[in-house]
């Protein structure tokens, strides 16, 4: 997987250096994995091979388990159109589907370091921010009380 690794010291930037916890590989024997590339300049970036290197393949796992949840949220929303606004399959629950996938993203993009990776979360953001809008608008419209002054 090629990820770009960003905020980097000349160091880690010229893969010397850990880029996870700075180790000097110059100076110390410790083995090292590429893990990525340096956005500057697209050259190779190391990590220790343990415990760092692990560390951000357990962090890359996590982030794609937590996409994939927040991706298949979105599955058979549309069929509900007719349920009770308030039932957790109706537009209210649909919305807090939305509502708890953007917290997510907002997570997530506050962590994601890799272009790909926050342009995915990006276009996520996108898309619930979207349906959570409709949804709120279906809602108010649905539950909006006797219109004064009669028709
Ligand atoms: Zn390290």
């Amino acid at each position: 997987m090629e990820r770009y690794f960003w905020h980097l010291n000349a160091a880690q930037a010229d893969g010397v250096a850990c880029v996870v916890c700075g180790m000097d590989f110059l100076t110390r024997k410790v083995s090292s994995v590429a893990v990525g590339r340096s956005p500057a300049d697209e050259s190779q970036v190391f990590a220790c091979r343990e415990p760092c290197a692990a560390r951000i393949a357990d962090e890359a796992e996590r982030m794609a388990r937590e996409m994939r949840t927040a991706t298949e949220s979105d599955g058979g929303d549309a069929e509900a159109l007719d349920d009770p606004v308030f039932c957790v399959d109706g537009h209210f629950g649909s919305l807090l589907r939305d509502l708890r996938t953007l917290a997510g993203a907002e997570a997530l993009l506050s962590t994601a370091d890799d272009v790909p990776a926050i342009r995915f979360l990006l276009s996520l953001t996108a898309r619930h921010a979207e349906t959570a809008m409709i949804r709120a608008r279906l809602v108010l419209a649905r539950t909006e009380g006797p219109k004064k002054g009669g028709d």
